[in-house]
């Protein structure tokens, strides 16, 4: 299970977006989306800086392929899985994928407001602090679905962070598609998330979708 381990803050420099990656200092001043001069806030590496001409076809679907899977944190091997998913599914494949990504259990982690950022998530998940109707799931992968129950585990409950997220929480939104009980520290799936009830930067997942019909 491969995971980016580099500076987060390069990837949004990168994409040229927030990507929201490093939880509460994303939303402060210190955010070098936001500190950066206008005329410094070119992508990294020894040739960001250089005169970009107009970008090709290619570059552009390629670019929302990657903004899309660096927001959810997840390398290309499992994106390019979910995507397969989504194009075996009826409907629209770009909706589709949307749908998949954010049920991943890291994201719903997230999206309960259990962590500040998918990554924290994704480790909360990965060191075993979360059950899933009852059963220790560490998988991130997992995808959740209706009338689940992801909780924290009674004995992590007990840890400090856990004690602080119970307190701080509440003035964290909880997507109409999940409802969330800090006095249990757990949240239920009522359905699964339409297309306007995932909040996102605006990407253009049609160019995903072209992305992947280019083999
Ligand atoms: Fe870094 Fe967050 Fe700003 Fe992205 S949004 S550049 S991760 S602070």
């Amino acid at each position: 299970m491969g995971r980016y381990t580099g500076p987060v803050c390069r990837l949004c420099r990168r994409e040229g977006m927030k990507l929201y990656l490093k939880g509460e200092r994303c939303l402060g001043p210190k955010c070098p989306i936001v500190k950066r001069q206008p005329n410094r806030n070119y992508p990294p590496g020894q040739h960001g800086q250089k005169r970009t001409r107009r970008p090709s076809e290619y570059a552009l679907q390629l670019r929302e392929k990657q903004r899309l899977k660096r927001l959810y944190g997840i390398l290309e091997r499992q994106f390019r899985r979910h995507f397969e998913e989504a194009e075996r599914r009826p409907g629209l494949t770009g909706e589709n994928l949307l749908q998949i990504l954010e049920r991943r259990l890291d994201n719903v982690v997230y999206r309960l407001g259990f962590a500040d950022s998918r990554r924290q998530a994704r480790q909360l998940v990965t060191h075993g602090h979360f059950l899933v109707n009852g059963r220790k799931t560490d998988i991130p992968s997992y995808l959740v679905r209706p009338g689940d129950i992801i909780a924290v585990r009674p004995q992590s409950r007990e840890r400090e962070y856990f004690k602080v997220v119970q307190e701080t929480a509440q003035s964290k939104p909880v997507p109409a598609w999940l409802t969330r009980d800090l006095e249990t520290m757990s949240g239920r799936v009522v359905s699964l998330p339409a297309a306007d009830q995932i909040d996102i930067p605006a990407i253009n997942t049609q160019l995903v979708v072209e992305y992947y019909s280019r083999r």
